[in-house]
């Protein structure tokens, strides 16, 4: 049985999406795609340009023609892979708390989208490829061959957050992480233009008992069972 060619991973922040899809993607032997970076890079050059987050225009501007490029990884720091915006490496800077504040209300303007879509769905046609984001299922890849939903507890997803930065020895609180998880939980699930939600046909796995490896088996199977 051929296996599924485009598999679309959604859900909501810190939901071990990444982590299953990079292991998938190693096992099939294809492209991994986090779409989250495009919105992250948006987000980093309104912020240097002191672009306003409101400026629905401005950004649709920027997304339209910023230089975003997803390579190989340059350096052995923890990195899965390099960001460029230009001459910038990114890589770290689009993971900041500042971009993690903003990056909901850059990535709800309908224009942004627009412009960041048709990216993805270019990466998309080329297929062999694990794509990751909110809306990968229902808008990029309506057809994709297999649809994952992975979903957890916003404490649940808080805890992970939380674990993670510290094990890089960062001081966070928790309480911070869970407002700053509601808060974004919030602002993508509410918004008009394609909010996070399950496609029809995706297959929702609950996460908060289970850990990495147990998602990423029974992913597995489902990839073994998959009649494309
Ligand atoms: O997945 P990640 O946390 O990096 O995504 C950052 C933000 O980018 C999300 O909270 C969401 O607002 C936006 N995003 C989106 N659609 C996607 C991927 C990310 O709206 N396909």
């Amino acid at each position: 049985m051929p296996l599924p060619q485009r598999i679309a991973i959604d859900g909501p922040a810190a939901s071990g999406k990444s982590t299953l899809a990079q292991r998938l993607a190693e096992t099939l032997g294809y492209l991994y795609f986090d779409t989250g970076v495009l919105y992250r890079a948006v987000t980093w050059a309104a912020l240097q340009r002191g672009d306003a987050v409101e400026d629905a225009d401005a950004l649709t501007d920027l997304a339209a023609n910023l230089p975003i490029d997803v390579r190989p990884p340059s350096k052995a720091d923890g990195r899965k892979y390099d960001v460029w915006v230009g001459k910038h490496d990114v890589t770290w800077a689009i993971r900041s708390p500042e971009v993690d504040r903003w990056v909901s209300i850059v990535a709800a303007h309908p224009g942004v989208r627009q412009a960041l879509i048709e990216k993805q769905r270019e990466i998309g046609r080329r297929g062999r490829v694990v794509m990751v984001g909110r809306d990968i299922g229902t808008v990029v890849m309506p057809d994709a061959d297999l649809k994952i939903y992975l979903d957890a507890s916003a404490e649940e997803r808080a805890r992970r957050r939380y674990e993670e930065r510290r094990a890089r020895g960062e001081h966070v609180s928790y309480e911070r992480i869970l407002a700053a998880v509601q808060a974004r939980d919030r602002l993508d699930a509410q918004r008009t233009v394609a909010p996070l939600r399950a496609a029809d046909d995706a297959v929702v796995i609950q996460t908060d008992d289970l850990d990495a490896a147990q998602v990423f088996g029974r992913v597995l199977a489902l990839i073994e069972d998959a009649d494309c």
